[in-house]
């Protein structure tokens, strides 16, 4: 076989848990409340290419975003953008600075394009210190900065003001704020796009919107930038099917908000079960929990009835990140885990 370039030859493929279960609380999905009725299309013109500007559906998101569409790049997913912003900007050993644990596709696209991703690690407590961040970069001078708010796994909150001081401080790196879940958050740094011509941040449909099988992302920054990152896009990056399923879901943005603060409502709901059953349940601004568990095991027990998590092993420690399911599956999981104990 041909070998693969040797900073890619070393990766192992994203793997994904597809064991069939009734209860999926692993990937952070949301629920399909958008779409319920499925989608009704006449007259596809699939002989055609796709609009590969996204034209009304960045006119869509710039309502929702609070933004000028102008400032919008959407993407297949926001993977797409996060991947294609690290290749655009980064030559082999250039370095890209995060805390760690963060979102781990991060490290894979640095391997994709040979960049070095230097990881600032968090406190014990999941908790991450903005000036040790800052402290790394000013030390290495990376590329690109890439800040995962509300951080993935952990659920972990970097305050704004935290963030102002990371841009007060770093001019000459790209500033990424990944805010997939900033939806459940209800802050964001969108409105500071203008101000910091260094920032860039990235969005989802796949979380709040409940869209994740539709694969559409935003990039959101100033005019200028957007731009100018465009020249790296892939022509007809976002299929057919799925804008015309997102402008059809966005026209009822009104019930995003509902299904946010239902999630909000829940996440807390089970954290307060979990921690009623010996679990520790660090603080969350997101649709998941994570958590350490009184019960070994957990991930494999609860696959077998059924369930499926994720599991993490930090510096030899056992984590796991739930997904806040609806109310009766949230009662499934705690049901099941009572047996358990
Ligand atoms: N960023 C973070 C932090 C994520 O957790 C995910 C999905 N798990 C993504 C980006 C990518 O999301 P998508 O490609 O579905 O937009």
């Amino acid at each position: 076989m041909i070998k693969l370039k040797p900073s890619v030859e070393k990766l192992n493929a994203y793997f994904v848990n597809d064991v069939p279960c009734k209860v999926k609380l692993d990937a952070n999905e949301g629920s399909n409340y958008l779409l319920k009725e499925g989608l009704h299309i006449d007259n596809l013109q699939a002989n055609i290419y796709p609009d590969s500007d996204c034209k009304v559906l960045r006119e869509k998101l710039s309502k929702y975003y609070n933004c000028k569409t102008e400032n919008i790049l959407v993407g297949n997913g926001s993977s797409e953008l996060i991947n294609m912003v690290i290749n655009a900007y980064c030559e082999k050993k250039d370095k890209v600075v995060s805390f760690i644990p963060t979102f781990s596709m991060y490290q894979t696209y640095c391997d994709l394009c040979g960049a070095e991703y230097v990881g600032v690690k968090c406190n014990e407590d999941f908790s991450q210190n903005i000036d040790n961040l800052i402290e790394k970069i000013l030390e290495v001078n990376p590329k690109i900065v890439l800040l995962c708010n509300p951080n993935n796994p952990t659920g972990y909150v970097t305050k704004k003001d935290e963030i102002i001081k990371l841009l007060n401080n770093v001019n000459n790196s790209l500033i990424i704020i990944d805010e997939a879940y900033a939806d459940f958050l209800g802050d964001s740094v969108i409105d500071l796009i203008n101000k910091y011509d260094n920032l860039v941040v990235m969005r989802t449909l796949s979380k709040a919107f409940g869209l994740a099988g539709l694969r559409v992302g935003a990039m959101i920054g100033n005019e200028e930038l957007i731009k100018y990152i465009w020249k790296v896009k892939v022509p007809y990056n976002v299929n057919m099917l799925s804008q015309i399923a997102a402008i059809k879901a966005l026209d009822n943005i009104n019930l995003v908000n509902s299904y946010i603060g239902e999630v909000n409502r829940l996440r807390e709901e089970l954290s307060r079960n979990l921690k009623k059953i010996k679990f520790t349940v660090y603080d969350s601004g997101s649709n998941f929990v994570f958590v350490e568990s009184p019960v070994d095991n957990l991930f494999e027990k609860l696959m077998n009835c059924g369930i499926l998590i994720r599991k993490f092993n930090f510096n030899g420690k056992i984590y796991y990140r739930i997904t806040v399911g609806t109310e009766e599956e949230n009662e499934i999981l705690i049901n099941e885990i009572r047996k358990l104990l």
